[in-house]
């Protein structure tokens, strides 16, 4: 099969990049080249941001319905090829087709469809002055605004950015990952197709340290709303300072899943604690890497999960019957596996997994890594404490909610945990003690598009999420009148 060729939306035009150098996209299930992606750089940039500029003005000035309408109809553009964008994720990304087809490319339908919709009755707000006033506040949009997104939930985190930012009368210069540029690509096309007027949507594609720092760094653009690692993060703040440009930062995690002696720990229950922790092969930014439980349980608790963990299968993404799909690329895999090296070295002992799985046949080159399970850590340790991003979680037993809440809040990072138990008073307790953006509570990655998300500490600054992603990108002017 001829390798696909991806391009650059800029300008309302699918366009090389002006250097016509590429950059290799890999098919992680099998280790091989399968698209070339633009190797674009700040000319392609600056070439974005020019033409955002230019339809800036027209488009804050079209009705939110107008806009809610093309973004709807992007939508439907997606749904209708919703088989198409599911199996170019998979292959982009190594995740599971089924995941692919259930999770991501419906949500991604879903984040467009929902910031269409709130944006209509979105009103603001308007305060009276007993002297004899009356004050307004404007929600202007900000005119040119960047959008930078990771490879993990491509077209799901690609679209949970441009769709508030357009939904509020913004331009856009966007940049998917150049580990995962293609379902992003094709949305570029359908945008097109969909009537968004040249340059209201522009995608360069790119290294992010050339096209991403572009864009942080361009005087044009007023704000960024980022995705991916907190060293990425911490880049872009110290590269945006100097601009005093508005970030939203959503970085990343080192979750904790809390699992008390009263939990009711049914067949689903289970199933969803190991979800949290193996789902999309750990490569979500809200997975539960570090599993407390309390020591009263731990033993019998112990045996089931690793029961269940050695049942998965990790296989080829496009068959049905695999529970786990390749790591994103060869740098990813060398990375999951030295830590599962450096959780050995400082003395954890590997439960279950904690090696490559090789596939037969055409996946062989393929980077596959068995779920792994680990025991035996100090809560300070450093698998305990940094990002893995991958398919392991360790094991920490407790004594008591104090030991819990003190290991649970013990990392630099506040991005979500789970909490499980029956005791509606503990629930509501230490849910609240949780220094964590979002706290669930009996179950795991239920998404409500209105919530706020986002998280504390080290995992990131600022909220995204229902009004919230509507008032990021938007400046708020008051105006007081006196009557
Ligand atoms: P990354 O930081 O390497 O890259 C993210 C994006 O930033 C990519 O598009 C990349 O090209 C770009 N980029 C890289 N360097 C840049 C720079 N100097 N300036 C501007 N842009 C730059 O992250 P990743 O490896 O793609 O994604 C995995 C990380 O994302 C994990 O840490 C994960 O926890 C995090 N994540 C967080 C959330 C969340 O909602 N908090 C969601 C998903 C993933």
């Amino acid at each position: 099969m001829p390798s696909l060729r991806l391009a650059n939306l800029i300008d309302g035009r699918l366009q090389a990049p002006r250097q016509d150098r590429w950059l290799d996209v890999f098919e992680p299930a099998t280790g091989k080249v399968f698209a070339h992606c633009p190797d674009s750089d700040a000319d392609d940039v600056a070439a974005a941001v020019a033409a955002a500029q230019r339809a800036a003005s027209a488009w804050a000035a079209t009705s939110t319905e107008q806009r809610a309408h093309l973004l709807h109809r992007l939508a439907d553009l997606i749904e209708a090829r919703v088989d198409e964008f599911a199996a170019l994720e998979s292959r982009d990304s190594g995740k599971l087709l089924s995941l692919a087809r259930s999770l991501d490319i419906p949500r991604a339908v879903s984040n467009l469809r929902y910031f269409a919709a709130a944006v209509v009755p979105w009103s603001s707000e308007s305060h009276a002055m007993e002297l004899g006033a009356i004050n307004y506040t404007l929600r202007q949009p900000l005119g040119v605004v960047g959008c930078i997104s990771p490879w993990n939930l491509p077209l799901y985190l690609f679209t949970w950015k441009i769709a508030p930012a357009l939904a509020a009368g913004n331009a856009v210069v966007a940049k998917p990952s150049e580990i995962t540029p293609c379902t992003a690509a094709l949305l570029g096309e359908l945008s097109i197709e969909a009537g968004f007027p040249a340059g209201v949507l522009n995608i360069v594609q790119g290294h992010g340290p050339i096209v991403g720092q572009a864009i942080v760094e361009h005087p044009g653009i007023k704000a960024v709303s980022f995705t991916g690692s907190t060293r990425t993060g911490a880049q872009i703040a110290t590269a945006a300072a100097p601009h005093f440009k508005k970030l939203s930062l959503e970085l990343g995690g080192k979750n904790p899943a809390i699992v008390f002696a009263d939990t009711e720990l049914s067949e689903a229950n289970l199933d969803t604690i190991v979800r949290s922790g193996f789902a999309n092969q750990g490569e979500i930014c809200l997975c539960g890497s570090r599993l407390l439980v309390q020591r009263a349980i731990y033993d019998s608790f112990r045996e089931r999960y690793l029961a269940r963990v050695r049942a998965l299968r990790v296989g080829d993404p496009l068959d049905t019957s695999s529970d786990l799909g390749a790591l994103v690329s060869q740098p990813h895999f060398d990375k999951v596996m030295a830590c599962i090296a450096q959780a050995r070295d400082e003395g954890g002992q590997v439960l279950c997994g904690g090696k490559a799985i090789t596939l037969p046949g055409a996946h062989a080159g393929g980077w596959y890594v068995a779920p792994t399970v680990i025991e035996g850590l100090a809560p300070d340790a450093v698998t305990n404490q940094q990002e893995i991003f991958g398919p392991v979680v360790s094991l920490i037993p407790f004594e008591d909610e104090a030991e819990a809440l003190a290991i649970a809040n013990g990392t630099g990072y506040g991005l979500a945990a789970s909490l499980w138990t029956t005791n509606l008073a503990r629930a509501h307790r230490f849910g609240a003690q949780l220094d964590f953006g979002i706290v669930w509570i009996n179950c795991w990655l239920l998404r409500d598009l209105r919530t706020p998300f986002g998280g504390t500490k080290q995992s990131g600054l600022g909220r995204e999420g229902g009004v919230e992603a509507l008032r990021f990108f938007t400046e708020p002017k008051n105006i007081c009148i006196r009557y």
